[in-house]
């Protein structure tokens, strides 16, 4: 792919074609061209070029487009140099674990020794999410993405802010007055990690994976869920949806935003709620795997039959943690691969 990249255009042909011309045995004419005849070789020429750089374009977009790299290359990656493996669509091993934390939502991914967790569920489970953490063989954190500061997904992570080294916490710029907050901000402050606000679009890398904040665009949505940090991570080929609790609104915003939300797995926004997870959403993601994390027999009544309906009707398959217990992707050699552990 790289090597049709850099493939020499036909200017370079047409160049080489008239050097060798003018110096071979072949007498020179001489130049007793008209005013017309030269205003029609220019116009020639000109049209020439002007189809050569056309070809050249739609060969680029062509190769782009067949290309597996990440959808952030028409985002703010762009001007990153081209060995960037993001660019190349060069691709280590990646795993991606959505974790059993029953009513709650928590996930490990790790990629060349580099790990990351997105939220981390519940009080009741969070002395079981460091625990699994540390069966891992997490030894230090690159990144916590804090979605939201629901108690379903933070209060795991304040366990895992204590235990592990922690690099960058990625969180969204609101503060609400609950005791879990307060509980996770006195150990952020304690652990001395400063906690960054991502923008939307905003690109970060993880070993050879990268992933991009597709929303949202700011934090004054006014349902706390509709403030839920988005993210798209990418491995090669292969892109996993992390949409947090965004409700309709957040889907919304997300869309609005022209950021590529396409996905071969999709974590179902918000537990499957039927607040969320709409066709229009649905249809711009097209997912293959839809992961839904919920608790069983949870009082939220959550996933919603006619959102597990809305999956089905597209053909997407369906991974419940209430179910198979925790789920884990590997995406490897340009293969994606599925098991279930409970
Ligand atoms: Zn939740």
């Amino acid at each position: 792919m790289r090597g049709r990249l850099f493939k020499r255009p036909p200017f370079g042909r047409q160049t080489s074609a008239g050097y060798r011309g003018s110096s071979s045995d072949v007498p020179q004419p001489k130049r007793r061209l008209s005013g017309a005849a030269r205003r029609r070789l220019a116009a020639a020429l000109a049209g020439l070029a002007a189809l050569c750089l056309l070809l050249g374009f739609f060969a680029i977009r062509y190769l782009i487009a067949g290309t597996p790299v990440s959808p952030v290359v028409s985002g703010a990656i762009q001007a990153q140099a081209a060995g960037d493996p993001v660019m190349t669509g060069a691709s280590g091993d990646l795993t991606v674990r959505c974790l059993d934390v029953g009513q709650g939502m928590a996930a490990l991914i790790e990629c060349g020794g580099h790990y990351m967790v997105i939220d981390g569920g519940g009080r009741e489970t969070s002395s079981r999410f460091v625990a699994i953490l540390k069966a891992s063989g997490v030894e230090k954190l690159d990144y916590i993405v804090v979605s939201h500061y629901d108690e379903d997904h933070l209060a795991g992570l304040i366990g895992a802010l204590h235990v592990f080294p922690t690099g960058r916490i990625l969180a969204p710029d609101y503060r609400p007055d609950t005791d879990i907050f307060r509980s996770y901000e006195k150990m952020r402050t304690a652990e001395e990690v400063p906690a960054e606000a991502p923008a939307r679009g905003a690109v970060y890398t993880l070993g050879t994976a990268a992933f991009q904040i597709v929303g949202p665009d700011g934090w004054s949505a006014e349902l706390e869920n509709d403030r839920s940090i988005m993210v798209l991570l990418t491995n090669g080929a292969h892109r996993f949806l992390f949409p947090g609790d965004a409700e309709a609104a957040g889907e919304a915003e997300a869309l609005a935003s022209g950021l590529p939300l396409r996905a071969d797995v999709l974590i179902a926004p918000h537990h499957g709620s039927r607040t969320s997870s709409t066709d229009a959403f649905l249809d711009a993601v097209s997912p293959e795997i839809a992961v839904v994390s919920a608790g069983a027999d949870n009082p939220y009544h959550h996933p919603h039959p006619s959102v597990l309906a809305r999956y089905e009707d597209r053909g997407i398959r369906i991974y419940r943690t209430d179910e198979s217990g925790t789920i884990t992707f590997s995406s490897r050699d340009g293969v994606l691969t599925v098991t279930t552990e409970k």
